[in-house]
């Protein structure tokens, strides 16, 4: 019989993570389970993510289409639950909408059709979160804001997507003051679509650096990875 590869520093690490975000959630007077931890997990071997599973944490989320599959693959035998998380590329839609549970970065009607055509029906509704881009950066993903009614609509239409909510990647910034203003302008945006379709209500932002911003300013699906698993070699596999 072999001794479990748990490592007890990264079950450590996940209890202490855990605690911070329930301390945070109490400060800002957020209902703790209404600020849920996503374990970004890309560039990190199925090994640790198996650690992670056994400490508890079961919602992963990846960037890169190859690399997840495999690691997918590797803990089927898991309860996980896996969002997507990178930009998605045409010629991925499939792969994607087989093998994830969620997506968070749809910002093309085309993306959208093409998710919702590709979805195997058995596998029920695809969560899909809009992605906004807040900063105008030309070189991210995501749509202007005054796009997301238009775009929302074209997902609700869709059967095989389930919209969920709106997700955000910030330009970093260095105090809390900053890292909350674009938290508070995508909150904003999601009660407006919210008044048009209400079980549309998760907010995914937040990640190591603005997890504090991101929970008082509403979060429900922080995407973290260096704070859980520590630094990373490399950005891309
Ligand atoms: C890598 C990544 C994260 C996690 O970033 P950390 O700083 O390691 O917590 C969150 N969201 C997205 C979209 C990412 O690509």
């Amino acid at each position: 019989m072999s001794l479990p590869s748990t490592d007890v520093s990264l079950g450590s690490r996940y209890r202490a993570l855990q605690q911070t975000i329930a301390r945070l959630a109490e400060q800002y007077e957020r209902e703790p389970a209404r600020v849920q931890l996503l374990a970004v997990s890309k560039t990190r071997s199925s090994v640790e993510i198996r650690d992670c599973a056994v400490a508890g944490q079961l919602q992963f989320a990846e960037n890169y289409l190859q690399e997840a599959l495999v690691k997918i693959d590797d803990c089927a035998d898991l309860p996980l639950t896996w969002h997507f998380i990178g930009r998605i590329q045409r010629n991925k839609t499939r792969d994607i909408a087989s093998n994830f549970s969620w997506v968070h970065t749809v910002d093309r009607p085309q993306i959208a059709q093409r998710l919702h055509d590709q979805r195997p029906p058995e596998l029920g509704p695809l969560n899909v979160c809009i992605q906004v881009n807040l900063d105008g950066a030309s070189n991210k993903g995501g749509i202007q804001e005054q796009e997301v009614p238009e775009l929302a609509a074209a997902v609700m239409a869709l059967d095989r997507l389930q919209l969920r909510g709106l997700m955000t990647i910030p330009e970093p910034a260095d105090n809390l003051a900053s890292q909350r203003q674009p938290y508070r302008r995508l909150a904003a945006l999601l009660q407006e679509l919210a008044r048009d379709y209400p079980g549309v209500n998760t907010l995914s932002m937040g990640m190591s650096a603005d997890m504090e911003a991101a929970i008082a300013e509403g979060t429900t699906l922080l995407r973290i990875g260096t704070a859980l698993f520590g630094p990373r070699n490399t950005e891309a596999p």
